[in-house]
């Protein structure tokens, strides 16, 4: 189905991203893999895949530059990489404010820039933002998580909006809590940040708000991108699609 067709997935090391890589490749498409991680693992993962790897620090403007100019154009951009942290506003490092912005907000501004010249060359393009059930409500201790995946959805509209004459779409994918090192890593910090035990964090936080009362599994994200990436979803533009368990609903 994505035969030909030439993938970024930022992030794509672990959780969520690694699933969409894999989903992507299982698809035909040559993926481009990119996230931090252990050098082994990730020849591992590029062998599994059929897959080259950029390990751009996407914190780093002049660093994306670099790797989309190394890449060249692709088709399909996926936008994934992401981190969190747990605190008080009034205890909230600034340098993680500052981090949290530009890897979940400004790196996909920065690739997105650099990848639509050359979709736009094809008229034919897919963007693909993984958001979060954030971008559409807040939880307390998040602030920088929230701001950025707010304006994430903001920005999604907008290009999707700029390029819909072009046959390129762009749609934020807005998971609830999908169990990944992302979720595993904020556990301790929500813990100080509420006073609370390990196991009230996982069921009075985390799955409370999820009415299904389980976590989404990274390949049912990952099944979604793909279909955002076919030809029946040529349609569908500007829009994000929760997979949250009900979470948003309420
Ligand atoms: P994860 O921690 O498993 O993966 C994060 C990926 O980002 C890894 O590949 C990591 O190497 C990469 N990364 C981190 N810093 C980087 C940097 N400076 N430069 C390049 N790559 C970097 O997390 P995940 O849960 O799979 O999260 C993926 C995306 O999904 C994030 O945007 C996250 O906000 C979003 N999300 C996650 C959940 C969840 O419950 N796990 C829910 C909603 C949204």
């Amino acid at each position: 189905m994505l035969k030909n067709k030439r993938a970024l997935v930022t992030g794509s090391t672990s959780g969520i991203g690694l699933a969409i890589a894999r989903a992507l490749a299982d698809a035909g498409a040559d993926v481009i893999l990119n996230g931090l991680g252990d050098p082994a693992t990730i020849a591992v993962l590029r062998e599994e895949l059929g897959a080259t790897y950029n390990g751009a620090n996407l914190m780093d403007s002049g660093a994306i530059a670099e790797m989309m100019g190394e890449i060249g154009p692709v088709d399909i951009l996926v936008n994934n990489a992401g981190m969190q942290h747990v605190a008080a506003i009034e205890d909230f490092p600034p340098e993680k404010w500052d981090a949290i912005l530009a890897l979940n907000l400004s790196a996909a501004f920065h690739t997105t820039r650099l990848a639509v010249p050359g979709m736009k060359a094809k008229g034919w393009g897919r963007i693909i933002n993984t958001a979060s059930a954030h971008s559409q409500v807040a939880s307390p201790f998040k602030s920088a998580y929230v701001a950025a995946k707010h304006g994430l959805a903001g920005f999604t509209k907008t290009i999707a909006l700029e390029l819909a004459t072009h046959g390129i779409t762009a749609n934020c994918i807005s998971p609830g809590y999908v169990w990944t090192p992302l979720v595993e890593n904020q556990i301790p910090d929500t813990m100080a940040a509420r006073g609370m035990t390990r196991e009230a964090v996982m069921n009075d936080v985390l799955l409370a708000k999820q009415p299904t009362k389980s976590f989404i599994q990274p390949e049912d994200v990952a099944a979604l991108a793909v279909f955002l990436c076919g030809d029946a979803a040529r349609g569908i533009t500007g829009a994000n699609y929760a997979i949250d368990g009900g979470w948003t609903a309420e």
